[in-house]
């Protein structure tokens, strides 16, 4: 089975879910691929920042080779615990979500961690998967609970007070979902509606930044907000086009619309405790960009949007 396949089975088995507190005239909804997912698009507006969130710490010396990690790092800990710990959500489809075929968590993310796991051990199946809530991805990275969080984890001026991120392994940007039959173009037509986004992400902070004034309206995960979506408690979702990809292909009387209104660039959470592990992980996505190891993780989870595009370039301070 491909991924394209395993994606329209969990996709199906997903609606059996979804669909159990839906209006009547959901019942019996069609998958539809997704339409939303632009990634190559430039982002309509940047946000403001008070520093240059992109740029990492620039990693140093060759890589070294899986199971010799250097004495005294973070890595060397990790690899004597016999485990990498991944903070990441389960409901995020194609980036993190789980299949209930195999009961695993995979995607795009995970995949980020997987590949930190074999950079350190030589075999990406040492991972523990810590599934964590939006609002505490700052929070468990920075207090090294996890050692990553990869979660469509926009890195940002505020975050990086509080933890370091890797070099930005993903672009993506804010659009809206609504139902088909909406007129709306975009956010800017939302003006007093409720449009929901989770607790803690960049989401729920741009709605309420927006000039026509929409409502925000929080809830615990996207899985949340789509069940509020389909029982008409909000009129619209609005995050990052990669969630609402996810979002869309579970209910096919919704569509994506509208520019992306945001730049929401994915990075790794790391603790600022372990600054020779953010290096490292540093040289270890320099390498599968550079090698081809980025391109085939995109054609996996997102190659059904079309050709991946180059991957980010890397910016270090
Ligand atoms: N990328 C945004 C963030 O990091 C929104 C999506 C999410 O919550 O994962 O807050």
């Amino acid at each position: 089975m491909t991924r394209r396949h395993t994606l329209a089975a969990v996709v199906a088995v997903a609606l059996l879910g979804v669909t159990a507190g839906c209006t009547a005239d959901r019942d019996g909804a069609r998958v539809e691929p997704p339409t939303a997912a632009q990634p190559s698009a430039p982002p309509q507006a940047a946000p403001e920042e008070s520093c240059n969130a992109r740029a990492s710490l620039r990693p140093t010396g060759a890589l070294p080779a899986p199971r010799k990690m250097p004495a005294g790092t973070h890595m060397a800990e990790i690899f004597k615990r016999g485990r990498l710990i991944l903070g990441t959500s389960q409901d995020t489809l194609l980036f993190s979500s789980r299949n209930p075929f195999t009961g695993r968590i995979e995607g795009f993310d995970v995949d980020m961690g997987r590949q930190i796991a074999e950079a350190i051990f030589g075999d990406p199946d040492k991972i523990q998967i810590k599934v964590i809530g939006y609002d505490q991805r700052v929070q468990l990275a920075a207090n090294g609970t996890v050692d990553l969080v990869a979660d469509t984890m926009t890195v940002n001026c505020e975050r990086l007070a509080e933890v370091d991120f890797s070099a930005v392994y993903y672009e993506a940007g804010q659009q809206v979902l609504v139902n088909k039959g909406s007129t709306a173009k975009g956010i800017e037509d939302l003006g007093g509606k409720r449009v929901c986004a989770v607790t803690g992400s960049t989401s729920l902070e741009n709605i309420a930044k927006v000039g026509s004034r929409p409502q925000p309206v929080g809830r615990a995960g996207w899985a949340d907000c789509l069940v509020a979506f389909q029982q008409n408690e909000v009129d619209a979702i609005s995050t990052d086009d990669t969630i609402l990809a996810g979002l869309a292909a579970q209910d096919p009387y919704a569509k994506v619309v509208g520019p992306k209104f945001t730049s929401e660039p994915y990075a790794m959470a790391i603790s600022k405790q372990y600054p020779e592990f953010t290096r490292f992980v540093n040289q270890v996505l320099a390498r599968n960009k550079a090698d081809g190891r980025w391109k085939r993780t995109y054609d996996t989870w997102l190659g059904d949007f079309g050709t991946a595009p180059a991957p980010p370039r890397a910016a270090y301070r």
